[in-house]
C-alpha cells in the first residue's frame, strides 16, 4: 500500500457539500435511541452488541483480545457481565434496580447476595447530594468492590432495616472487544478517528461521539478518498492501550486524528490541540472552525480527558486532536443520568457533524503546489477565470486564486494559505483546483506534515 505521495488526486469538492446536516442529526438521534437502553462497559456483551448495531451501518471488524494480556504498563481485565442487580427493603419492595436504570449498578460490582443492615449497606449507596434527582456514573475497573448508585432523595428516604442485596454479576477470563472500520483511499496515510464505547446510558459522553463517528464513516464509504480513513470504536483508556499495543507497526501511516465524544450539548465547539500542538490537524482546525462556530474554542493539550492521554503520549506522540463541545468535567451533568436526551441539542448535533466533516475536507484537501507562472501574474481572464469587467472590485474566489497564486512556491499549503490570507479553505481549496485546472499549478510533495512511507 505504500505510496511515494509525489504526485496525488484530491477530490474537486468539499465533503461536506450537499449533506443535509440537520436530517444526518435525525440519524444521530434515532442511532443514539437504539444504543441508550444498553448496559455498557469496558468489557462484556454491552460492547459487543453495540459494535452490532454500528456494524448494521458500517462495515466493522471486530476484535477480542483475550483477558490476561499484557498491553504495555496494562492487562486487559476479566470480562464483566451482569444479568440483574436490585435491593430490595424488607418486605419486599425493589429500592433500586438495574432494569430501570443501568447507572443504578456500579460497573465492575462483582456479584452479592446477602442480607445487610442499613448501616451495613450505606458505604456501598452512592449519590449526589447536589442533585437529588440524578443517578452518578461510578466504575471499580480495577478493584474488586460493588455498589449501587441512586437519586439522593431515595438513598435519604431509607429507613433502618434490612435490606436484601442481589447482584448477578460474572468477572471471568474473556475478552475485550473493539471494532474497527477501515476505509482504505489513494494512498496509505491515515485519518485516525477514535471513540470510546464504555459508557452505559449517557448521552453525551458517549453515545454521541459513537453515532457521529458511524454516520462520517458511512459518508466517506460514499466518495472518492485520497487519505485512508480508520474508525476505532473502543472502551476508553484500556481500549485505546489495547489497539495501540496490537498495532504498534502501523501507527506511522497516520498522519491526522480526531478523538471524538461530547458533541450534543448546547456548549461551542471545543478543538482540543495534539500534544505536538501543532499538527497538520491543528492548523487544520484553527482555520475551520471558527468560520462554523464563531465562538469555538482551541484549547491546548493537557494530558487529562480521552483517549488521546494514549494517542499522545510521548513515545507514539500522535498527530491526533479531540474535538468535544463542553468538556469533560465541565458541566453539572457530566457522569450522571442527567446527561440523557435532555441535554442534546440537534442543532448542535448537526453543528458537530459539519464540523467534523469540514476538519475531514480540509485534511483530504489540503496540498502544496508550485506557481507554474511565477514571474508575474498570469492572466486569469484570457483562461477564463477572473470576471472580464475591468475595476469591479474582486469577490472571495478571485481574491483566493490571487492568494494561491501568490503563495504557491511549493512550500506554502493551502492550510498556511488560509491562516495568511484570513479566506475560507474551501473557497482557497476550489480556487487550486481550478488552476490547477488551467495548468496554472502542479501539485508539489505532499502536503506539510504529511510524507508516505516508501
Ligand atoms: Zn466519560
Amino acid at each position: 500500500m505504500g505510496t511515494t505521495g509525489a504526485v496525488e488526486t484530491h477530490p474537486g469538492k468539499s465533503l461536506a457539500s450537499g449533506c443535509d446536516f440537520r436530517a444526518l442529526a435525525d440519524e444521530a438521534w434515532a442511532m443514539m435511541e437504539e444504543l441508550f437502553p444498553i448496559c455498557r462497559s469496558i468489557t462484556g456483551d454491552g460492547v459487543r452488541r453495540t459494535l452490532a448495531l454500528i456494524g448494521a451501518r458500517i462495515p466493522l471488524q471486530v476484535t477480542e483480545v483475550p483477558s490476561g494480556t499484557q498491553v504495555f504498563d496494562w492487562e486487559v481485565p476479566l470480562e464483566w457481565n451482569v444479568r440483574e442487580a436490585w435491593i430490595a427493603d424488607d418486605e419486599g419492595r425493589r429500592i433500586v434496580d438495574l432494569h430501570d436504570h443501568t447507572l443504578h449498578l456500579m460497573s465492575y460490582s462483582v456479584p452479592v447476595d446477602t442480607t445487610l443492615t442499613l448501616e451495613e449497606l450505606r458505604p456501598h449507596l452512592h449519590s449526589l447530594p447536589e442533585h437529588p434527582d440524578w443517578i452518578p456514573y461510578r466504575t471499580s475497573y480495577y478493584r474488586e468492590d460493588w455498589g449501587f448508585c441512586l437519586p439522593d432523595r431515595t438513598l435519604q428516604s431509607l429507613r433502618p432495616g434490612r435490606y436484601r442485596v442481589r447482584i448477578d454479576s460474572t468477572l471471568e477470563p474473556g475478552s475485550l472487544t473493539y471494532g474497527e472500520c477501515y476505509l482504505p483511499g489513494a494512498v496509505s496515510d491515515e485519518f485516525l478517528i477514535f471513540t470510546h464505547v464504555c459508557h452505559p446510558s449517557l448521552c453525551n459522553d458517549n453515545l454521541t461521539g459513537i453515532a457521529l463517528a458511524t454516520l462520517l464513516a458511512a459518508r466517506l464509504r460514499e466518495v472518492d478518498r485520497r487519505l485512508s480513513y480508520r474508525f476505532v470504536f473502543a472502551p476508553g483508556t484500556i481500549g485505546s492501550i489495547t489497539w495501540l499495543a496490537r498495532n504498534e507497526g502501523e501507527v506511522h501511516r497516520i498522519r491526522h486524528g480526531l478523538v471524538l465524544g461530547l458533541l450534543g450539548d448546547r456548549g461551542p465547539l471545543t478543538y482540543k490541540r495534539s500534544r505536538r500542538g501543532n499538527a497538520p490537524i491543528d492548523r487544520i482546525a484553527g482555520v475551520v472552525l471558527p468560520a462554523i462556530d464563531a465562538s469555538a474554542r482551541l484549547i491546548d493539550f493537557s494530558p487529562y480527558g480521552y483517549d488521546e492521554r494514549q494517542l499522545c503520549s510521548p513515545g507514539f506522540d500522535l498527530p491526533i486532536g479531540r474535538l468535544t463541545r463542553t468538556p469533560n468535567n465541565e458541566y453539572p451533568q457530566y457522569h450522571t443520568s442527567a446527561d440523557d436526551f435532555s441535554l442534546i441539542d440537534r442543532g448542535a448535533l448537526a453543528q458537530s457533524l459539519e464540523a467534523c466533516m469540514v476538519l475531514l475536507s480540509a485534511a483530504e484537501r489540503n496540498a502544496t503546489y508550485v506557481n507554474l507562472n511565477p514571474k508575474c501574474e498570469p492572466r486569469l481572464g484570457k483562461r477564463g477565470l477572473f470576471r472580464p469587467v475591468g475595476g469591479a472590485h474582486p469577490g472571495e474566489f478571485e481574491h483566493a486564486l490571487l492568494w494561491v497564486l501568490s503563495l504557491s512556491d511549493g512550500h506554502h499549503d493551502l492550510v498556511s494559505i488560509a491562516e495568511r490570507s484570513r479566506l475560507r479553505f474551501d473557497v482557497l481549496a476550489d480556487a487550486a483546483n481550478a488552476l490547477h485546472e488551467v495548468g496554472l499549478l502542479r501539485p508539489a510533495a505532499a502536503p506539510a506534515g504529511e510524507r508516505n512511507p516508501t
